[in-house]
């Protein structure tokens, strides 16, 4: 809290002291408390000065729904966030104290940090290929979000100059998922390219502190083994959750509490685009499996099932013919049939 000094301006503060008359301070000068920050709190200014020298200057390319969504955390969180996208976002990121650039030339020529790819899997090579990274400083570091991770791993290191670092990562987790909070909530990484130099380690770490920070579960793992395993979970979950979708589960009276795990997966999986889902479908090498293993599971509850009704049929239709024929041809052992016929 800052303590301000109300000066009199009638009377001087250091006038001779009147001995015979007590000087009531009161009547010469007032103290009041203030607490907006003013121009000459030093200790504000240094706060952010502070703030300001360890924040990061971040481009998030791609600002639709994800981009935006994590924008919001970054910019809490201090950083300073420059975006670009195809379509005008330009008051989208006004309303979260982001500075939107309508050309991919003026986002570079404000030299970020940090590049923050946050565009469709589809789109991936398109963007990197018409990117103009001449333009920024030679150490930048490329980060990307995709929902799968050999993929733009393959293409970084195809496109992105030598001397750039390469941070892949998965924040496994959306704007639904992640609505209250990310405390928890897995977040993949993969240090693919970070040069030996001590500040670019600190620039890395400080990226990552952002979600480590948010409470998030940090799981540093290879690009290869984060698809494998996000085929069998996350290509899974969002396949069912269309089907689901596609079938038209609605919310009824009786809900049970699986029922509702059902509705909330549909929830969750709907709200993102199919450009995501078909990308998760088609750049991770190990889905096409999984769907397949999904179709096999699915015939063989079928048949499963439909073998048991041919059964009930068999039975109403043809009685104890059908056991008799089934002796006749040695299906079961006359042993069996007699004694259980016997105890029965
Ligand atoms: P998305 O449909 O995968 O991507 C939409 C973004 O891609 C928009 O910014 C869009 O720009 C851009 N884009 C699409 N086609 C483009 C093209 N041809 N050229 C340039 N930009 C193009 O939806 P999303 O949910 O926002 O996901 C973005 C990325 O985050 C994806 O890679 C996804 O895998 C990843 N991710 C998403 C989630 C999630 O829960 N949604 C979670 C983790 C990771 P415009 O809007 O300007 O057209």
């Amino acid at each position: 809290m800052l303590m301000l000094l109300h000066l009199s301006p009638t009377k001087p503060l250091f006038s001779p002291p009147n001995l015979r008359r007590p000087v009531s301070p009161r009547s010469s000068l007032s103290i009041r408390a203030i607490d907006a920050a003013q121009i000459f709190d030093y200790e504000t200014q240094l706060k952010s000065e502070y703030r300001k020298s360890s924040a990061l200057k971040i481009a998030v390319l791609g600002f639709g729904n994800f981009g935006q969504f994590l924008s919001k955390t970054l910019i809490r969180h201090g950083h300073d966030l420059i975006t670009h996208s195809r379509s005008d976002y330009s008051h989208a990121a006004n309303s979260i104290g982001a500075r939107f650039f309508h050309n991919p030339h003026d986002l570079c020529e404000q030299h970020p940090d940090v590049v923050l790819l946050c565009t469709s899997i589809l789109s991936t090579e398109s963007v990197l290929t018409s990117f103009p990274f001449q333009r920024l400083r030679r150490s930048t570091l490329f980060v990307d979000v995709l929902s799968v991770k050999e993929f733009p791993r393959t293409l970084f290191l195809k496109y992105l100059p030598n001397e750039f670092d390469i941070l892949c990562t998965h924040p496994m987790f959306g704007p639904e998922s992640g609505k209250h909070s990310w405390s928890g909530l897995p977040f993949v990484y993969d240090k693919v390219r970070i040069g030996d130099q001590a500040c670019r380690n600190e620039r890395c770490d400080k990226f990552l502190r952002v979600f480590e920070n948010e409470g998030c579960r940090m799981v540093e793992m290879s690009c290869e083994e984060h698809d494998k395993h996000a085929a069998g979970s996350q290509f899974v979950t969002h396949t069912m959750g269309r089907v689901l979708e596609k079938f038209g589960v609605e919310s009824s009276p009786i809900n049970t509490k699986g029922y509702e795990t059902l509705l909330d997966l549909v929830d969750n999986t709907s709200s993102d685009s199919f450009e995501l889902y078909y990308g998760l479908f088609m750049y991770n090498q190990n889905a096409l499996e999984q769907l397949e293993r999904l179709d096999m599971a699915f015939e063989s509850i079928k048949k499963e099932l439909f073998g048991r009704l041919h059964q009930v049929y068999r039975n109403q239709m043809f009685g104890g013919e059908t056991e008799l024929k089934m002796l006749n041809n040695g299906a079961v052992p006359m042993k069996e049939i007699s004694s259980s016929s016997s105890s029965s």
